[in-house]
């Protein structure tokens, strides 16, 4: 059976993530991703009005017009988790192609909210929810099936697609950390992948995510991340004035973490921010999450501000506000705090945690730099950098290519600097670079059967 692997999106950058596998007749696509910072660079863009073919030009969403020159039928769309980098283009691109998105619960509910709000097209692809563990048949050769193997990320409900063909496995492998003991959902199934790195024709070809492969050791679990948290607020346990906290608002298990731990202190937490309600209500609906049943979760303008004058009236001492804003983000909630826009006043030695890294991008780290500085004008101290990634590091990477042990390799996710740092580390382990390491750009085609 010929397998053809098209490199669409994400192998020139970090965002817009799009790879078609074809398997025979039938074509399986993973992740169909928006490349933000290409988008928030430009002031005032509305992408839900936009034709897909200037957000292409933008650099902000896939350019798959690569997909005409790959003979067969597409049969699945399959967003490997809910980070709009892996689903953000779904509402322009899916539907371009008959067949439905596939993906897991959580994963759905926001691939669904997201069509909702999109304004220019109509998609109408069906949406099939399958759980970790589960396989699905693709095509009708029946010799091609669809397998979802549980990970470990910094959102809930993750997995890796594999494609089971007659040639072997392929192993779409973004995006992850090595997880034993994760705060919510199950471990990483690594004795699934060492039994598909084992049975059959073995991996045939892994498709890896480089974001931390220069970095050495391992990426700590996201239980180091909540007792770095515990440790930070219970700190603040005797404080009697405002504490404020901002994290990733699809970091599920984070604000959980945040949640508990302000009820400890004796303080009220409270969720405040558009995509805060967004993500946390989507998770505590589907029961992926248990919040204490009072917990208040407010997007819209006026019922945050509502909630900013309560908790000025009732005294800040008694909350602890989670917000958006932990990349300095013009429009977030602690940007508009940092300038005084909201009822909520800062006191000098009030205290704002950065539960998050700032993502090493000059736009982010400009904006990053311009929120804390206008924070500290008010008298505010800073907490940051209390996370770990969500991306495994060498030695993550270095323990999948012993579980999958695959025939043929390529990196993904990432620029060309970070795709070396990758290749030099497969290199060590005995592949080479044009044989069966395929280092690549956007808007390839890789034929690895023929
Ligand atoms: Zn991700």
């Amino acid at each position: 059976m010929e397998i053809e692997i098209a490199t669409i999106g994400g192998y020139e950058e970090v965002g817009r993530q799009m790879t078609a596998v074809r398997a025979g007749d039938d074509v399986v696509i993973f992740d169909m991703g928006l490349n933000l910072s290409q988008v928030l660079i430009h002031d005032n863009v509305e992408t839900e009005r936009m034709h897909s073919l200037d957000l292409i030009d933008m650099g902000a969403i896939p350019d798959d017009r690569v997909m005409s020159d790959l003979e067969g039928d597409v049969q699945a769309i399959v967003p490997t988790h809910g980070h709009l980098d892996h689903i953000g283009a779904i509402s322009k691109l899916a539907h371009r192609y008959d067949a439905p998105i596939v993906a897991t619960p959580f994963t759905i509910e926001l691939v669904k909210q997201q069509i909702e709000s999109e304004q220019k097209f109509g998609v109408e692809n069906d949406l099939i929810k399958m759980d970790p563990g589960e396989t699905m048949s693709i095509g009708d050769s029946g010799k091609v099936d669809l397998e979802f193997v549980n990970v470990t990320h910094s959102i809930i409900d993750a997995i890796n697609p594999v494609l089971h063909t007659p040639e072997g496995a392929v192993v779409y492998g973004l995006d992850k950390r090595m997880d034993h003991t994760p705060v919510l959902g199950d471990p990483i199934d690594m004795e699934r992948f060492r039994e598909i790195g084992r049975e059959g024709e073995g991996v045939l070809c892994y498709i890896e995510d480089c974001t931390n492969a220069g970095r050495k050791g391992r990426t700590p679990s996201e239980n180091v991340a909540r007792e770095h948290l515990r440790d930070t607020l219970y700190s603040m346990e005797d404080y009697d004035g405002g504490i404020v906290a901002t994290t990733f608002s699809s970091h599920i298990a984070r604000v959980k973490s945040l949640v508990e731990f302000a009820d400890d202190i004796g303080r009220q937490p409270v969720l405040l921010g558009r995509s805060m309600e967004k993500y946390s209500g989507t998770a505590e609906r589907l029961d992926f999450v248990d919040f204490p049943t009072d917990l208040g979760m407010f997007g819209h303008r006026k019922s945050v501000d509502r909630t900013f004058k309560r908790i000025m009236n009732e005294g800040k001492e008694n909350f602890l506000p989670v917000v958006t804003g932990h990349q300095g983000e013009p429009r977030a909630m602690l940007t508009r705090m940092a300038r005084g826009e909201t009822p909520y006043e800062l006191d000098n030695g009030d205290k704002v945690v950065f539960s998050a890294r700032v993502i090493p991008e000059p736009t982010n780290e400009g904006q990053r730099y311009q929120a804390e500085k206008l924070l500290g004008m008010q008298g505010a101290r800073i907490y940051d950098d209390i996370h770990v990634s969500g991306h495994m590091n060498q030695e993550g990477h270095y323990q999948m290519l012993e579980a999958l042990q695959p025939q043929n390799i390529i990196p993904a996710h990432q620029d060309l600097e970070h795709l070396a740092k990758y290749i030099d580390l497969a290199e060590n382990q005995g592949y080479q670079l044009g044989r069966d390491l395929h280092a690549t750009r956007n808007g390839n085609l890789i034929q690895l059967v023929e």
